[in-house]
């Protein structure tokens, strides 16, 4: 273990759309967590590593905790509670645009016992007014218990470097945990699968609501070739859902798979050739078999 090294866990939590993924990208510098204008867009536990000279700070980017209304939603949850308690610091980040939710109750009500210092992220400070962001944080700070507050924009970057050395120094000594040039442990095809679901979510816009899911069915190198094979499905609920998936003589499909694949490519550093399928699921948020197919254990 080096001498003097920092390193440690952190929760970033908050609820839908205030801006947790853009936060983690903005701090890692990489596109791996799935960016959205709607919400619910980061099923999985996404941990990211953030590695410097003197420290290494690992974050699991945590679906909003939100009142569940599926399977999945409860599957959510849990996740996100229990991740708590086992880190070293929670970045609770908040929307001061937009200002204190029901959401942002929900959260904090259950942060109530926790232990972890929480440091209260006021982002989107592009967006309001001085005045505006001193009464949301009069507000939040009323409501819940914090170590730190600190106010940043994701977006812009505005107060990132001092958000960084502000957990930093909540964090222990401790060892290297992965190695320098590590960027995310979620393996490739979730990643893929996230990336997909995110062109579609997108694409769609509000034609087709949350229920889809994205699966990779196969990823291949094609022998001494520099190309990538992936085929991928993708779940949706209803059959008319299928239909605007698929598009007037496939062109939404063809976008989607297009969109995916650029940024698949620039993430791999690798050309691909990509195959969508469409299946319809009824109901697949519910089923637990499902779920685990899709990765959400
Ligand atoms: P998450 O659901 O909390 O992970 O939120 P996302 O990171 O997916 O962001 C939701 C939306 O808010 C996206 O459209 C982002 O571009 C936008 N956003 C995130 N951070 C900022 C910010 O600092 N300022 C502004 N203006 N928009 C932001
Ligand atoms: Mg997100």
């Amino acid at each position: 273990m080096k001498e003097n090294y920092r390193s440690g866990f952190v929760a970033i939590i908050g609820r839908p759309n205030v801006g947790k993924s853009t936060l983690m990208n903005a701090m890692i510098g990489e596109k791996i967590a799935i960016i959205s204008d709607k919400p619910q867009t980061t099923r999985n536990r996404i941990q990211c590593v953030l590695t410097r000279p003197d420290y290494q700070l690992i974050f699991l980017d945590t679906s909003g905790i939100h009142k569940p209304k599926n399977k999945l939603g409860e599957y959510m949850v849990q996740t996100a509670r229990s991740s708590l308690e086992e880190v070293d610091a929670v970045l609770f980040v908040v929307d001061v645009a937009e200002g204190v939710g029901a959401g942002d109750k929900f959260i904090l009500e259950s942060l109530k016992d926790l232990d972890t210092p929480v440091i209260l992220v006021a982002n989107k400070v592009d967006r309001a007014s001085k005045a505006k962001v001193d009464e949301e944080l009069d507000a939040f700070t009323a409501m819940g218990r914090f170590s730190d507050v600190i106010r940043v924009s994701a977006l812009n970057g505005t107060n990132i470097p001092e958000l960084e050395k502000l957990i930093v120094s909540y964090m222990p000594e401790g060892p290297q945990y992965y190695p320098d040039d590590m960027i995310t442990d979620q393996p490739e095809r979730v990643i893929i699968a996230e990336l997909i679901r995110e062109k579609a979510l997108e694409l769609l816009k509000d034609e087709v609501p949350h229920g889809i899911g994205v699966e990779v069915m196969k990823m291949e190198e094609r022998s001494g070739k520099d190309l990538l094979d992936i085929h991928a499905t993708i779940y949706c609920e209803k059959k008319s859902h299928k239909a605007i998936v698929i598009g007037k003589g496939g062109k939404m499909l063809k976008e989607i798979g297009q969109r995916a694949r650029q940024d698949i490519e620039k993430l791999l550093g690798t050309h691909v050739y990509m195959e969508l399928w469409i299946k319809v699921k009824e109901d697949w948020r519910n089923n637990s078999s499902m779920l685990k197919t899709l990765g959400y254990e």
